[in-house]
């Protein structure tokens, strides 16, 4: 196995699996702040695996077919639906930024054309070897890609959650035999708050200041937390927004209904939520309280822009920030110095501003307590800041685990 991204950061995910008769690439993403590449394989590839439609995995998936790339990518359904999003955004980003693009709408058709669907629990046979799909938990179509070679098993958790979610069921546990497990450990330095502990604090941030005459404004990401927070709040009876992105994926979510906990529920929550059509109805919706919904999740651009620089004067009002904000990212610079900063704009919001941790990765302890479950021969630890620190503290509790850097290579005998 040679990693050729993703290893001791977040981002940018590649890696080749040379079995001596077929060479696999696992995912082949970029990393969304800096615009990090993974090493480029060499395009002699007999499958592409994709365990998730996030661009740190899957965001240069076109390069390969603008490369010569002329084989299969084999993805959940839902993976796709929402990767033709994702991917057509950042096509668009990369238009208006201006520099060398990474491919062109042409790669991306067809890359769609090659796509072939494997869903969890199904297996595709290659001349000696397979692959297996297996629930990851981590947003809808995300899959454990699981390769079986000469007697050897190679799990891949991809970006996995055990633990149910309001939209999510939580990964597969039950696997065995496994020679060796590649993991994330995106949190495998600290444990998350109760869930439903946080649902129940974003319920009250809401009511307190839809009550109090204010708009709650929750930036969030259009994949599996835009839907997950729809679910947790649709109840609450108080009108819910939804701008950006977050309205098309909710739709591709729902066009797969295997693919989420309670389809129906989401449906329900989807038809009550309005949805901001043109940018002109944005400044009429704030005129009453209300809750909106809107990308980026980090800040950085999008519709939550104009609703910050319009209300972020008012203490009336409430920000509240829900997922992992990116160093470098207007999110982190809000949390680290309570400014927000974007283009031209610089402000102290004086709106109140919270910050729940509604993570859709596993924890320190659940990661543990999964690997003490398979009992895998060999851990490899990726997609991480410090997973050398948790290799560590493996070891010393008897696994034999490793933090590959990018570029090694890794031999399984
Ligand atoms: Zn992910
Ligand atoms: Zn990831």
């Amino acid at each position: 196995m040679r990693f050729l991204g993703g290893c001791r950061e977040v981002g940018r995910m590649g890696m080749l699996i040379d079995t001596g008769s077929e060479k696999f690439l696992w995912e082949y993403g970029i990393s969304v702040q800096s615009g990090e590449k993974p090493i480029q394989p060499k395009i002699n590839l007999d499958g592409v695996f994709v365990s998730h439609a996030h661009l740190d995995h899957s965001g240069l998936l076109p390069q390969l077919y603008r490369l010569g790339y002329d084989g299969p990518i084999y993805c959940e359904p839902a993976t796709l639906d929402l990767l033709s999003i994702l991917l057509r955004d950042s096509l668009k980003l990369q238009k208006r930024e201006g520099g060398p693009l990474d491919y062109l709408m042409t790669d991306i058709k067809k890359l769609e054309r090659n796509v072939r669907f494997l869903k969890a629990g199904e297996r595709e046979d290659f001349t000696t070897s397979s692959v297996e799909f297996h629930h990851a938990g981590h947003i809808p179509g995300s899959v454990m890609p699981l390769l079986e070679n000469g007697g050897k098993r190679i799990l891949f958790t991809g970006d996995v959650k055990f633990m149910d979610t309001q939209l999510m069921g939580g990964a597969e546990k039950k696997l065995k035999g496994i020679d060796v497990l590649v993991s994330e450990s995106t949190y495998s330095y600290t444990n998350h708050p109760n869930r439903k502990k946080l649902e129940d604090s974003l319920k009250k941030i809401v009511q307190e200041t839809v009550y109090g005459g204010g708009i709650c404004v929750i930036p969030s990401f259009a994949v599996g937390r835009t839907q997950e927070l729809l679910i947790i709040l649709h109840e609450l009876g108080v009108p819910i927004y939804m701008d950006g992105m977050g309205i098309r994926a909710t739709e591709a979510i729902l066009r797969h209904p295997k693919s989420i906990r309670n389809h129906k529920i989401l449906q329900k929550a989807f038809s009550r939520a309005h949805k901001v059509e043109r940018g002109m109805d944005r400044d009429r919706i704030i005129e009453s309280p209300c809750v909106i919904l809107t990308t980026a999740g980090m800040l950085n651009g999008g519709p939550v822009v104009h609703y910050i620089s319009r209300l972020y004067e008012r203490p009336d009002c409430s920000l509240v920030l829900t997922g992992f904000q990116v160093p470098g990212t207007a999110g982190r610079t809000l949390i680290d110095t309570g400014k927000f900063v974007h283009e031209d704009l610089e402000v102290k919001p004086r709106m109140r501003m919270e910050f729940l941790d509604f993570s859709a990765h596993t924890d320190h302890d659940h990661l543990i307590e999964f690997y003490k479950k398979v009992k895998p021969k060999k851990i490899l630890l990726i997609h991480g800041e410090k997973p050398e620190d948790f290799a560590k503290e493996l070891r010393k509790q008897g696994f034999e685990a490793e933090a590959p850097k990018n570029g090694e290579t890794v031999q399984v005998s």
